[in-house]
């Protein structure tokens, strides 16, 4: 069970020496007790008290990496229930599902596919983060042979081998040593051997059962053979079924601090029918999978996806933004407008786009509202005449434009009157309303 803030004030040294950046100790072990503070802030805690906090302030769902370098992928960690309680850490990963009973043209299509799946939006890359080879064949040579292609075209991202033939897995998951990869396969009647396996390649291993009470027998003899990164499958196959059990397990987890079931949880969506799959996958990001697999790659399956797991794994409590400065968009010259706006990532990147899409070189001065969009910023005091007026001046934007106009948003067209007071010498003009009208207004000013 997680100890309380005074349970964990009393394993402290309580001297209130101020080393971990917190006034007290007392007020350190609430940070902990939040898990807002790890305890190697600490440098003079005893040796003790590390063993029992070590293990009360570990996240409920074990951190796991896969891959390596800049690719690599962190998942798990997760502290709660719903993102509103303080947010979700590691975003789950999408693998796409790559049979040995494919030609190795057509694994190599897919590797492309996968290694060329990164996108661009709102200033992060989004991917296609693994694969997971299956041992479908159910022959090892050719699980082996495939796995020479993956190493080959896509030796960089995750990789997950799915069999349940622990030579095969051996065999294979050799291909990618330093990589950490994912051993998938374990269960009731090849544990042992599979947990040798992954023990001896550094790999993480994912085990299957038929339900909740198997798996956690299961991950407990896991860990007695020598395995702590674990990923979970419960068998669960249908929409409902995932839901169901992704929920008692997290709940488990984060609730009960229940160990055997404090791992990452993999999820299959992989269906005949796209749209389908899209569904059932958008299920998977919504309730508690870390890894998704997926049959095929597709843009649109992609963009609605990334958008999801972009949208759920933000921070509620600190706005997405960008750096406080004047952008140029292509080629601006001392006559090109000059637009400003706050700088809630989303504005940023809707209204650069729609300056793009107008083919028109602009400058946009984009200022710092602390990440809120232009109506609330102004709501909130943080998009006010003074505050723009102050930010164009300290720009000195002035001395680079020919003619000191400024176009402000629609929605803040009542500021123009007090910055033109605010702003001496200034045209203040109000631009449209939604950023999907700029290209129609720079096109009639042309
Ligand atoms: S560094 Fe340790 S002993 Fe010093 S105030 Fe913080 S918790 Fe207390």
């Amino acid at each position: 069970m997680a100890l309380s803030g005074v349970e964990i004030f009393k394993l402290l040294p309580k001297t209130n020496c101020k080393k971990c950046g917190q006034p007290t100790c007392l007020a350190f072990a609430m940070k902990l007790a939040q898990r807002q503070a790890t305890l190697d802030l600490c440098p003079d805690v005893s040796e003790e008290a590390k063993q029992k906090l070590g293990e009360a302030s570990a996240p409920p769902v074990r951190p796991i990496t896969l891959g390596a370098g800049d690719k690599a992928t962190k998942m798990g960690e997760e502290t709660v229930l719903f993102r509103h309680d303080k947010k979700f850490v590691n975003p789950c990963i999408f693998a796409l599902e790559v049979k040995d009973t494919l030609s190795e043209a057509e694994i190599t299509a897919l590797c492309d596919q996968v290694v060329s799946s990164e996108m661009d939006r709102v200033g992060q890359k989004l991917r296609i983060d693994g694969i997971m080879l299956s041992n479908a064949s159910g022959d090892a040579a050719k699980l082996e042979t495939a796995a020479k292609t993956v190493a080959a075209k896509a030796a960089a991202v995750a990789v997950i081998i799915n069999t349940t033939n622990p030579q095969a897995a051996e065999t294979a998951v050799k291909l990618f040593a330093g990589k950490k990869p994912l051993v998938f396969g374990a269960n009731a009647s090849n544990l042992e051997a599979m947990a040798t396996v992954a023990k001896n390649n550094k790999a993480a291993l994912g085990i299957s059962a038929a339900g909740l009470e198997e798996l956690s027998v299961l991950t407990e003899k896991a860990k007695g053979f020598g395995v702590e990164d674990l990923v979970l499958d419960s068998g669960a196959q249908t929409a409902k079924a995932i839901i169901e059990n992704n929920t008692l397990i997290r709940r488990a987890a984060i609730k009960k601090n229940f160990k055997p079931l404090g791992y990452p949880v993999i999820s299959f969506a992989q269906r005949g029918d796209s749209l389908l799959e899209a569904l059932v996958a958008s299920v998977c990001i919504a309730k508690y999978s870390s890894i998704v697999v997926l049959s095929s790659i597709e843009k649109w399956k992609n963009l609605a996806l990334f958008t999801l797991r972009q949208n759920i794994y933000t921070d509620p409590q600190v706005p997405m933004q960008v750096e406080q400065k004047i952008y140029n968009i292509g080629d601006p010259k001392p006559d090109s407008p000059l637009f400003v706006t706050t700088n809630f990532s989303l504005t940023y990147f809707i209204v650069s786009g729609e300056i793009e899409n107008s083919k028109a070189s602009c400058r946009l001065a984009v200022m710092d509202s602390e990440g809120l969009s232009v109506l609330t910023a102004w709501a909130a005091g943080k998009f006010t005449a003074g505050k723009i007026a102050q930010f164009i001046i300290d720009s000195g934007i002035e001395k680079e434009v020919a003619n000191k106009e400024l176009i402000i948003p629609g929605y803040v067209a009542i500021l123009s009157g007090s910055l033109e007071e605010k702003l001496p010498g200034w045209k203040i003009t109000v631009g449209p309303r939604e950023a999907n009208a700029i290209p129609a207004f720079l096109k009639s000013r042309a």
